[in-house]
């Protein structure tokens, strides 16, 4: 079986993307979430987590050796170049370790799931990219409701997020959901058989 194509999916916070990967994922595609990425290549016993105490000290490992995330956050909180240093040691890990799982897939294409796909450089490792849209009043009311956090704590996360037109500015396809869950659905399924007929992500 040749090797699978990637196809990359990412939208703003609450925009829809992880009920859209769960459909994907119901359909029978490989999946692997960014997030989860970073967070295995620093698992103990991984070389990153040796360096990262060899560069910060034993204090950002929690005694049972785990990185203690809040202390390193505080090391590169406005520290632009440990955050330099972090950066240039972990992202191409991430990258090695999606292609890694992405690489397992035995469906025909498989997708690469991130918050920050566009932000992190990460939808170079995609052939296409997939965008989930919303309008910015269903981000906001979708979030409060199933986070229960303020429309000030969301507002900010927003702000932190490329723009909505440099996201869309990278997509080959968009869901915009602003309808209901079943017709997200059925868009996801419309999207998975149009993908199906791709060879390497291209018509
Ligand atoms: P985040 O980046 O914040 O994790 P997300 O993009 O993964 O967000 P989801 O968690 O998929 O977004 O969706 C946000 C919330 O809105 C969820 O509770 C989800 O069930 C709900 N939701 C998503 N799409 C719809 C829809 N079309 N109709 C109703 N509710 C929806």
């Amino acid at each position: 079986m040749s090797k699978p194509w990637i196809l990359g999916l990412t939208g703003g916070i609450g925009s829809g993307k992880t009920a859209v990967a769960q459909h994907f994922i119901d359909l029978g595609v490989h999946l692997v979430d960014a997030d989860h990425a970073a967070r295995w290549v620093v698992e103990p016993g991984r070389p990153a987590l040796d360096r990262i105490a060899e560069h910060f000290g034993q204090e950002v490992l929690l005694p049972d050796g785990q990185l203690d995330r809040a202390a390193l956050r505080g090391r590169i909180f406005q520290n632009p170049e440990e955050r330099r240093w972090l950066e240039g040691l972990l992202h191409p890990l991430i990258g090695q370790e999606i292609l890694a799982h992405l690489g397992r897939a035995e469906s025909p294409y498989a997708i690469l799931v991130s918050p920050l796909l566009v932000e992190s450089g990460q939808h170079r490792l995609a052939q296409r990219v997939l965008v989930v849209d919303a309008p910015e009043h269903l981000q906001l009311a979708r979030t409060i409701q199933r986070d229960h956090v303020t429309e000030e704590q969301v507002h900010a996360i927003l702000q932190v997020q490329a723009k909505r037109e440099e996201r869309l500015r990278h997509a080959d396809d968009v869901i915009v959901n602003d309808r209901d869950l079943s017709w997200l659905k059925a868009e996801v399924e419309r999207l998975h058989h149009f993908y199906l007929t791709l060879r390497g992500g291209q018509p």
